[in-house]
């Protein structure tokens, strides 16, 4: 076995702990949804520091404000013509209900199209709409902003499975001005429901005027929240660095998937590094606010470090690599209105390479909603690459827990990227 690796390559990666990457996660995620700026963030943070500080890293904390939603509870309450209860998701973002909640007829429109919301007469009404699997959803804004500008008081989305998972409020738009859509004439709730729930609500509604109340209690506002930066001297080239990047906060679960164990790979890859010192500088960063709010965290610290960036031979970025099948190299991404723009061949090649050596088996795959915190590093010519399992039947779910992790993929995927990384120091 890694016949094909140098001996300091091979004591590098024989190092790397499966139990290290674990106690990440579960440290990381003992607190619950982590929120932009919320509690259970700022104790993760502490932990994140704690151990950089520990593997003797150099601790850079850089504060920043970022659009927040926090949801608390929500329900759809059935009033007629039987009383039931349906636990339902915020749509990530969405507008929260007055305390009342918001009441009325609630009426089926299928997909949600443009041509079955002329069909139907939904003003006044809760619309539900059904996310199939045949054309799952992906960002929800202008969606439900075409649902408000028919008059719909909220829009529910039934989904195919149980529990469902959470989507956003975002319109899937590259430029910044437009990840959020306006709602004309007002901003409607949004909630999603899980298939076992929906089964119940679509036989009754099918025979029956079904009637009720949903409510949304969620925090929308700015947050202060951290990007927080491990540095690791190269011996040789210190001022090249390479950068491990993942976002910290998650969608109303505790994420140990999306993006725990991004962190929890680059806090381990800083245990290593601080013990084997590459020939550059390795800089982990752990972003305040990345998923579906814009990439708010890693933005942020383009604009910051704007003039350091030509010393960045290349960024690693790992977004929810913890559940699903094979571990995949994302080659592009696009948006409704932009790319595809490319990842970084370069470094693409080399976690291939890596990958191979270790007799693991990578694949590749595109994503139709941008290339997360890659994105800034590739817009500003940074090399960069992004590793993701997208088959993870947890994603955005209340399951996205450590139970569910497989320590043993998490340790395949942190040497893949330690190798890679090495190689690259030594480019
Ligand atoms: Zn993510």
């Amino acid at each position: 076995m890694f016949n094909m690796l140098k001996n300091e390559e091979k004591n590098l990666v024989l190092d790397i702990s499966a139990d290290e990457i674990f106690a990440h996660i579960e440290n990381m995620c003992a607190h619950g949804p982590r929120y932009v700026g919320s509690e259970a963030d700022s104790k993760a943070i502490e932990y994140f520091k704690k151990k950089l500080n520990e593997y003797g890293a150099e601790v850079i904390e850089e504060e920043f404000e970022a659009p927040a939603f926090e949801e608390r509870k929500s329900l759809l309450k059935i009033t007629s013509p039987i009383e039931m209860e349906i636990p339902c998701k915020a749509v990530f973002f969405t507008t929260p209900t007055p305390s009342e909640g918001v009441s009325g007829e609630l009426i089926f429109v299928g997909s949600g199209s443009k041509e079955e919301f002329e069909k139907t007469n939904v003003e006044g009404k809760i619309v539900v709409v059904e996310n199939s699997p045949e054309s799952p959803k992906g960002a929800l804004g202008l969606e439900i902003s075409l649902a408000a500008s028919k008059g719909a008081e909220a829009y529910v989305l039934a989904h195919f499975a149980s529990p469902p998972y959470v989507l956003m409020t975002e319109t899937g738009f590259f430029d910044r001005s437009k990840r959020f859509v306006e709602m004309e004439p007002k901003e409607i709730p949004a909630v999603i429901i899980g298939s076992l729930h929906w089964k119940k609500l679509y036989s009754l509604m099918e025979k029956d005027t079904v009637k009720g109340t949903l409510l949304v209690d969620a925090i929308r506002e700015k947050r202060k929240t951290k990007n927080v930066r491990g540095i690791i001297l190269g011996k040789k080239h210190p001022e090249k660095r390479i950068l491990l990047v993942a976002h910290r906060d998650t969608v109303s679960c505790p994420g140990a998937s999306d993006n725990t164990s991004g962190n929890a790979i680059i806090l381990e890859l800083a245990r290593i590094f601080s013990k084997y010192r590459p020939d550059t500088t390795i800089e982990i960063v752990s972003f305040g606010a990345g998923e579906v709010l814009g990439c708010v965290g890693s933005w942020t610290y383009m604009e910051k470090h704007k003039d350091e960036l030509k010393n960045v031979i290349g960024a690693i970025n790992l977004d929810a690599v913890g559940f699903g099948g094979h571990l995949r190299i994302v080659t592009e991404g696009s948006w409704i209105d932009a790319g595809p723009i490319k990842t970084d061949t370069k470094i693409n090649r080399l976690l291939e390479e890596a990958a191979k050596d270790l007799n693991y088996v990578v694949k590749h795959t595109v994503c139709m909603l941008g290339l997360s915190d890659a994105t800034p590093f590739l817009v500003n010519d940074v090399p960069a690459a992004w590793l993701w399992k997208y088959d993870d039947p947890y994603w955005h779910t209340d399951l996205d827990i450590p139970e569910n992790i497989d320590p043993n993929s998490l340790k395949i995927t942190a040497e893949i990227v330690g190798l890679a990384a090495k190689r690259l120091s030594e480019k």
